[in-house]
């Protein structure tokens, strides 16, 4: 393999002519850790990213409407009982995908997450567990500076995060309130936003959070641990090379059905092909089954695309006489796990609660489409802005067949067809939801919130590509290889055969760092 290093930037680049050890398709939080470590046990990696590289002190504004760049806005179609709304609410384009915007609370996943089958008799159990993922969960904390309380209050037994809490906003404060007049308890949320200045292996020292509370409009510090400013550079610092700017549409094959090359568009409309020995597959839950359903390939089992999941995620806002100036202090605050099993629980699974700060523009765009307020009234609701707070689920959701991606007859700017995504909630997400409202309007109740409204919601996409132990009704196994397809891995949201009834990006990160030790282990 011929390599060249660059002085400028200081990256790899290996001739696409050339076949790679590994093409990574998409850079987020299952594309970013498996480009690292793969990169790091010495092998030639290119990474193949459909969105730009931005430098965020340079290209991030503290403006919702210009950070709109962030979002993947490619036009989904959606349908179903209970369309998904995608764009802003739901995924992320450039170098660190959907973590630029991300939140970054990032508990981990309770055991009983993982048995959902078998507690419950629904859903799927996922083929590995808590045990196979706490080293990395242990490994990630460390690695992004996970700031935390040093006994977190739920699940199996572990030692404190690296970094203490962040302070808590004003919606926290107020959460934290009305739960402690309830006898619920709370902590400090586990979050990827650094407390103090923190030096990462191949990154070096990134600055502490000033708690502006712009995480979803991108992180212009670096004290977010978004994947382009953590497992990015280090991939490129042990040799992986990174190509933004192309969006791949296809794959080349040997007579086997192994891929031989990848074939992608660059920004200049030509298309290119690199050659490669194996493809990890990290787009996303859309893109991800929509690319496989391009060209046809891994659905022996004719489970691309299905049981599409997304977590219930009921808002419940409330205006406080207080100022609380939402916006201001980090977003991901606040957290309680009381409600994971919930003793009168009339539905299978379960749900966290978090704190929510929210900057205005998301804010007003939540009150258009869950209160119907427009033009003046829209207007006088937003003048109380300041004295606004809100508290959220995120919850299971199970997987059911007529949730489903397929591509629609309609056609995008590349003539690729559009992926139409159905969605409905079912009668256990209703009543979890419903269990939810309830708790939550008492705990609004009890921290003096007044015009209490309730904004239903689903979050995350999640599911399509599901992982298993049957080529019959899954499409990737254990280890994150397809069933199909001898050399081709798939590793982002898609493949949780259930939603877990947490924030999913630190465990789709584990599932990353995980799928390149079972693919180097051989
Ligand atoms: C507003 C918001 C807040 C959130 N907050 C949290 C939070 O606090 N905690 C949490 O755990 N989760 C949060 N999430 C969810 C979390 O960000 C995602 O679940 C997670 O990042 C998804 O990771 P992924 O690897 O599956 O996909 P992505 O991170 O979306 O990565 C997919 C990448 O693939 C690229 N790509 C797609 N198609 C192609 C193609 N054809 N060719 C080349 N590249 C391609 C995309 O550009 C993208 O970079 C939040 C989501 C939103 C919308
Ligand atoms: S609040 Fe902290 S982590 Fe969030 S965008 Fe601002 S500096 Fe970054």
């Amino acid at each position: 393999m011929t390599a060249m290093f660059h002085p400028e930037p200081a990256m790899c680049h290996y001739p696409p002519s050339e076949a790679v050890d590994a093409v990574v398709i998409g850079t987020g939080a299952g594309g970013a850790p498996l480009m690292a470590r793969l990169a790091a046990a010495g092998l030639s990696v290119v990474a193949l990213e459909a969105g730009r590289q931005w430098d965020p002190a340079e290209d991030f504004a503290t403006d919702e409407t210009a950070q709109n760049k962030l979002f993947w806005t490619d036009e989904r179609l959606s349908a179903g009982g209970d369309p998904v709304a995608f764009g802003k609410n739901n995924s992320g384009i450039g170098v660190g995908g959907s973590t630029l915007h991300y939140t970054a609370y990032t508990p981990r996943a309770q055991a009983d997450d993982f048995r959902m089958r078998t507690e419950f008799g629904v859903a799927e159990d996922w083929p590995i567990g808590y045990d196979d993922l706490a080293p990395y969960y242990d490994a990630l904390e460390r690695f992004l500076g996970v700031s935390g309380p040093a006994a977190y209050p739920w699940g199996p037994p572990r030692g404190p995060y690296p970094l203490m809490p962040l302070p808590l906003n004003a919606p926290a404060q107020l959460m934290e309130r009305g739960c402690a007049e309830l006898g619920i308890r709370t902590s400090p949320a586990a979050n990827a936003a650094l407390s103090g200045s923190y030096y990462q292996d191949g990154v070096g020292w990134r600055p502490a959070c000033t708690n502006r509370g712009f995480c979803q409009a991108g992180c212009s510090t670096g004290a977010k641990a978004s994947m382009d400013v953590t497992f990015i550079p280090l991939a490129v610092a042990k040799g992986a090379e990174l190509r933004p700017g192309c969006f791949v549409t296809g794959f080349e094959h040997d007579a086997a059905g192994a891929i031989t090359a990848v074939v992608y568009v660059v920004e200049n409309g030509a298309l290119e092909r690199q050659r490669c020995r194996h493809v990890f597959l990290c787009a996303g839950a859309i893109e991800s089954p929509r690319l496989l359903l391009i060209n046809d390939m891994a659905n022996a089992s004719g489970q691309v695309g299905r049981n599409f999941m997304a977590h219930t995620g009921v808002q419940l806002w409330g205006r406080f006489a207080e100022e609380v100036r939402p916006f201001k202090g980090i977003p991901g605050s606040l957290i309680s796990e009381d409600t994971h099993r919930p003793a009168d629980a009339d539905f299978a699974g379960g749900y966290l609660l978090q704190s929510i700060g929210v900057m205005p523009l998301t804010y007003a765009g939540e009150v258009a489409r869950g209160r119907g307020l427009w033009g003046d009234d829209l207007r006088a609701h937003m003048r109380g802005y300041n004295h606004i707070a809100g508290i959220n689920i995120l919850g299971d959701c199970l997987p059911y067949a007529q949730n489903e991606l397929v591509l629609s007859d309609e056609s995008d700017a590349r003539g690729l067809p559009k992926p139409l995504i159905s969605f409905t909630n079912g009668e256990n997400e209703n009543r979890m939801n419903a269990h939810a409202e309830k708790i939550m309007r008492e705990i609004w109740d009890a921290a003096g919130a007044q015009d209490v409204w309730a904004s239903p919601r689903n979050a995350h996409t999640i599911g399509t590509c599901r992982m298993g132990t049957s080529e019959d009704h899954a499409v990737v196994d254990a280890d994150c290889r397809t069933f199909d397809v001898p050399n081709l891995s798939i590793c982002d949201n898609s493949v949780f055969p259930s939603a877990l009834a947490v924030n999913p990006a630190l465990t789709i990160m584990a599932v990353s760092l995980r799928t390149a030790d079972r693919f180097l282990e051989g």
